[in-house]
């Protein structure tokens, strides 16, 4: 797997598949999942409300997939990180499951490219050195002879510093 860092909105990569920091309701926030579902269009709603009838709220550390709608990206993958409340075992395990899980969806929907934002690093709070290197290191431990290529896309200047630090080493 090819690991990539770019500086810049997520909605606007084309990427088989970008990830969502949603949160349990899937019905839409700001930040990232604001940008998401304004530039995506009323499909991706949609199939997210589909969702909640099926299943119920989503659980922090997991996710869900939805279409793109207008996004140049096929697919969205949703999933809710975990409020940062200073247990940093428990915040770690749930943050590290968000992106475990999108990777194991994205492989069964048999996505060659994959594009995710700094989970749980904006109105979550959790501290983003820490966050950095928990996405950096899931993604290093993640083996897959199916996805091709993971973007980390930094929409501000701490995240993009720290990424590129991680992954220098
Ligand atoms: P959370 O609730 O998981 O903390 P936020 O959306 O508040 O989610 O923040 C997560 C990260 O997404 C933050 O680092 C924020 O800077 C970043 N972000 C906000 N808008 C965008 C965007 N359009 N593209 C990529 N990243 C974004």
């Amino acid at each position: 797997m090819k690991i990539k860092l770019i500086k810049g909105d997520i909605t606007k990569i084309k990427a088989d598949a970008i990830v969502n920091a949603a949160n349990s309701s899937l019905l839409g926030g700001g930040g990232v999942d604001g940008a998401i579902h304004r530039e995506g269009g009323k499909q991706i709603l949609d199939e997210c409300i589909e969702i909640r009838n099926r299943q119920g709220k989503c659980k922090t550390g997991e996710a869900v997939v939805t279409f793109g709608g207008n996004l140049p990206a096929k697919y969205v993958i949703h999933t809710v990180g975990p409020v940062w409340n200073d247990n940093e075992e428990k915040g770690s395990k749930l943050l590290a499951n968000c992106y475990k899980n999108s990777l194991k969806l994205a492989e069964s929907l048999n996505i060659k490219t994959i594009a995710f934002p700094n989970i749980s690093t904006g109105v979550y709070r959790f501290p983003k050195e820490l966050a950095g290197k928990i996405a950096v290191d899931e993604v290093k431990n993640f083996k897959s002879d199916i996805i091709e290529k993971v973007i980390f896309v930094c929409f501000d200047d701490e995240n993009e510093k720290i990424y590129k630090k991680l992954l220098e080493e």
